[in-house]
Order: structure tokens, then sequence, then C-alpha cells
């Protein structure tokens, strides 16, 4: 199947939105996927201006026993072509070893996978033109527990009126998965060690550990 082509206009989001969906489930294993992914152009700034399409990392072996799952790549993701590697990614690992929780049995995703300019927040058209990837990417990997990074995660998984502090602290049946939202490791470093971002991402970090034990 073709690479999903750029819209003409945002009237046709939908429909690019259909063909990145159509692409994503032709992928019948993650390889596939990733191939697919790899060339998409569906939203024509992104695509201008990223290095590469941070698709995601699968658990280093076995199924994933929980995803982590963020906004969208930083300037060090987009340069590396991997999740959470620049600073965000260094205090999430500190955070998780800290919860008890070992990264390589898990996936790491975000919601798009092209780094907006200038990190801003992706645009609704972009939200859902890639959705069909991070979909496909769930149905392949299956993680029984989703760890939703920061508000654009929460609001994927729980709907746009969602309130991170209100629905922090317990997990969420989204589809037969549990869904824990929680805060995005950037805001932990915005407000510093002291900060309450940095103490309740660890704090729901350990929850979610426990619930795996
Ligand atoms: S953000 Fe997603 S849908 Fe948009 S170009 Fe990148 S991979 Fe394609």
């Amino acid at each position: 199947m073709a690479a999903p082509r750029p819209p003409r206009s945002d009237a046709q989001t939908r429909e690019s939105a259909e063909e990145v969906a159509r692409a994503a489930a032709a992928a019948a294993d993650w390889p596939a996927l990733v191939a697919a992914a790899t060339p998409c152009v569906a939203c024509p700034e992104l695509a201008a201006t990223r290095q590469h399409v941070v698709v995601g990392d699968p658990p280093v072996r076995g199924r994933a026993r929980f995803a982590l799952i963020g906004e969208a790549p930083g300037a060090t993701e987009d340069g590396s072509g991997r999740p959470f590697v620049g600073k965000s990614g260094q205090l999430l690992d500190l955070l998780l070893a800290e919860a008890g929780l070992d990264r390589a049995e898990a996936a790491v995703l975000n919601i798009v996978k092209c780094r907006p300019p200038a990190n801003r927040t992706p645009k609704t058209p972009e939200v859902t033109r890639c959705s069909g990837w991070l979909r496909r990417q769930l149905e392949l990997l299956d993680p029984p527990v989703v760890v939703a990074l920061g508000l654009s995660s929460a609001k994927w998984f729980l709907g746009p009126r969602t309130v991170l502090a209100e629905a922090r602290g317990r997990p969420h049946d989204v589809d037969g998965r549990a869904v824990w939202a929680t805060y995005h490791p950037s805001a932990a470093i915005r407000f510093g060690p002291a900060g309450a971002p940095r103490a309740g991402l660890l704090a729901d970090l350990t929850s979610v550990a426990a619930s795996l034990r």
C-alpha cells in the first residue's frame, strides 16, 4: 500500500485519517507497521519539518507488560528517531526505576509520531490523522496497562473533557486496558525536583508497578 498522502485541505482530514488507518490495519506485525509509518506524509507541516517519524519502541523482549504513551517527539527524539531519549526520557527512566518498573518491558510510544515545530502542542487534525498508527500499535502489542503521560495523551484515551488532576491516581478501563493518566515528565522538569508534577508522576508510576505485581 502506498504511503498516506498529504490532505489537500482541512476538510480532507478525515479522509487522510482513514487512509492512515487503512495503511496501519494492513500492517501484519511491528516491522510492517514501522515500514508503513516511516514514509507517512499525512500532516504536511510536520512531514516538512521532521527529521524522523518516531514510530516508537516495542518492549525489548516478549509481550508489553505496559505501555508508556506521551504526546509527540521532541528535538532529541526527532534527531535520533527514538521516543523519550531526551531530558524527559532521562527523568522518566529515573522515575521508572524508583517506582520499580522496567522500561525494557514497556512499549514506548507517542500519540503523534512527528515532532511539531518548536515543540508546540499537536493540532487536533494531526492527532486525528496519526491516531490510526497508535490504534494498530495497541492492537499488535496489546499491553494490558497503559500509562498516559500528559494531558494530550490522557485526552486521547479518556476523552476531550479530561482534567488530569481528576483523572489521576486510579486506573480507567478503556477497551479492556487499565489506563493510568499522569503528568508528562516535561512538566516534572518544568516545575522542578520539589514540584508537584514530579511527586505525582512518581506516585502514579509506583501505583502502576503495584498493580502489575
Ligand atoms: S504525525 Fe503521524 S499522521 Fe502526521 S505525518 Fe507524522 S506519522 Fe503521518
